[in-house]
């Protein structure tokens, strides 16, 4: 069995005007992500995860900020066509873990809703997909609310070498 782990980070500065959607899901909050696409930060973080698993690129390739057939695009709907090409490859997904950081607004009611509106993109149980929520104590761009912030790790498997 071949194993490949897959890292990704985003950041995303938070500003009026926008939504705030992480993980695919819509978060009440007075300011959202500055972005080309909805600038979801998690999902963006996934991608480069699994587009790095597997040796595919990274999301700026695969989707040039410049290029305006993403503008204001839904970033679950670039997650299911990268997760696609990635499990084209015979690529199986055995676990997502996530860190989300902001200051504001709180995240853990809606960590549940992430981990199943992921995992039903990526079509395995919501089990296999984490999300934590943090703060930054207050420190640095994400502390001072200014930014989100997302890491995500994944394990992909296949078999043959
Ligand atoms: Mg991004």
């Amino acid at each position: 069995m071949d194993m490949r782990i897959g890292l990704g980070r985003d950041v995303h500065r938070l500003v009026a005007g926008r939504r705030l959607t992480l993980g695919g899901v819509a978060v009440p909050f007075d300011k959202g992500e500055a972005g080309h696409s909805d600038g979801d930060a998690l999902v963006h973080a996934l991608i480069d995860a699994l587009l790095g698993a597997a040796g595919l690129g990274d999301i700026g390739e695969w989707f040039p900020p410049g290029d305006a057939r993403w503008k204001d695009a839904d970033s679950m709907g670039l997650l299911e066509r990268v997760w696609g090409a990635v499990r084209g490859e015979g690529w199986r997904l055995v676990n997502v873990d996530c860190v989300v950081s902001c200051e504001a607004p709180r995240l853990l009611p809606y960590r549940q809703m992430m981990r199943e509106r992921l995992a039903g993109a990526l079509g395995v149980d919501a089990e296999r997909v984490f999300v934590k929520a943090k703060t930054g104590e207050g420190l640095g761009d994400v502390g001072e609310g200014r930014a989100v912030e997302a890491l995500a790790v994944c394990l992909l498997q296949r078999h043959g070498a």
